[in-house]
């Protein structure tokens, strides 16, 4: 079974490389999802309250057999549970359907700038985490200004940042905010939702030439590029053909190729505006 490497956290928690996510997947439909993607070796899960699968979530986890110290959870908190007494409540009700008692990850799902309350949110999770009911918080779809509120009004650097982020959305600039913090970039829909990106020739490509899938050398970009990458499916065989790339590597050529292909246009909605 396949092993996946860890990156290390501005906290020393070791986190998987490759993750398994479950957006658009129902809770009964998560139990099976998530039950094979823990038999293939996936170690990492990643939902979310707005997900409605805590529950599924947590049951599969329970149910493998794998102890619970050698799995990472990550769930977030919704956007109508911002602000500091809801957040709080928000993550007892988490913990609660997924059935645990700490989470690995706690992230804070979007910033609703326009609601000017990600900082008191921000605040809560800074308990939460010194109550040790998560092992590192983190946030989602922060652009860089937000990342510097945050480091200049309170005390703890998001360990996580986990951004829209394949080879047609390269996220320059976030990446370097990251560095820059000391933040850990997440890749969200890192195959493109599956969509276009795919069938880009350049793509195909690089798959014929190493004798792999499209899939398979895209993910293999995020783990060249420093990413952590959390793909979803609900096939099992997609779900075995997403963990199976470490026994491979993309040369200067391939990922010269990966590298033209940025067009800087959104699958989802702009986290300025969004919520
Ligand atoms: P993704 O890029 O992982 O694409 C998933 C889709 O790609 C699948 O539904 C399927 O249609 C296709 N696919 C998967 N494996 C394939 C394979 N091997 N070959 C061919 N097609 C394949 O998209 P996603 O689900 O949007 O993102 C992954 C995870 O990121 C989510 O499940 C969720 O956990 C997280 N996410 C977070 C946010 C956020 O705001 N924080 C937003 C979206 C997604």
């Amino acid at each position: 079974m396949t092993k996946v490497p860890t990156i290390t956290l501005n906290n020393g928690v070791e986190m998987p490389r490759l993750g398994f996510g479950v957006w658009q997947v129902s809770d009964e439909e998560a139990v099976r999802a998530v039950t094979t993607a823990v038999e293939a070796g996936y170690r990492s899960i990643d939902t979310a309250a707005a997900y409605e699968n805590e529950t599924g979530t947590g049951q599969a986890v329970a149910a493998s057999g794998v102890p619970r110290e050698e799995l990472f959870l990550t769930t977030k908190l919704w956007n109508n549970d911002h602000g500091y007494d809801n957040a709080l409540r928000a993550f007892d009700a988490s913990l609660a359907r997924l059935g645990t008692d700490y989470v690995d990850l706690y992230l804070i799902h979007w910033p609703v700038p326009r609601r000017d309350t990600y900082v008191d949110t921000w605040r809560a999770l800074e308990k939460i985490l010194a109550e040790g009911r998560a092992r590192a918080i983190g946030v989602s779809n922060f652009l860089p200004a937000h990342l510097d509120r945050l480091a200049d009004e309170t005390s703890v650097v998001p360990a996580v940042n986990q951004i829209e982020l394949h080879p047609q959305l390269q996220q320059a600039e976030a990446r370097a905010a990251h560095r820059r913090l000391g933040v850990v970039t997440e890749a969200w829909s890192p195959l493109g939702q599956g969509k276009g990106l795919l069938t880009v020739p350049a793509v195909a490509a690089v798959a014929r030439k190493h004798d792999r899938t499209p899939a398979q050398v895209v993910l293999r970009w995020h783990l060249q590029s420093g990413h952590v990458a959390i793909p979803k499916s609900v096939t099992p065989s997609r779900i075995r053909e997403n963990i199976d790339i470490f026994g491979f590597e993309l040369d200067d050529e391939d990922l010269a190729a990966f590298a033209a292909l940025d067009e800087g246009r959104r699958l989802g909605p702009d986290p300025a505006e969004f919520g």
